[in-house]
């Protein structure tokens, strides 16, 4: 009686992970809604220019005629403009 004695039989290989059955990964790339930033000085209308405070005509005038209350008057009369776009805000 001699048992064949040879290399193991291929049903070993019975438990082969089974390739190209990956698990959906579903890559879901939100785009994060970035918030408009402003920076300081930067105009908010042409984004380009600018905002500076400019003291207005009639500010100057009341800063002259009502010196030196009118100096604060001047004050509260200025406006930020821009220096490219000419928006006031
Ligand atoms: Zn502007």
């Amino acid at each position: 009686m001699s048992q064949p004695q040879g290399p193991p039989p291929a049903y070993q290989q019975a438990g082969y992970p089974p390739q190209g059955q990956h698990s959906s990964n579903v890559v879901v790339v939100t785009q994060q809604p970035q918030p408009q930033v402003v920076a300081v000085g930067t105009c908010a209308r042409c984004g380009i220019g600018h905002v500076s405070d400019n003291f207005t005509v009639l500010g100057i005038i009341l800063a002259i005629c009502f010196f030196p209350l009118g100096v604060l008057c001047c004050f509260l009369l200025m406006e930020k403009r821009c220096d490219r776009c000419g928006a006031a805000f």
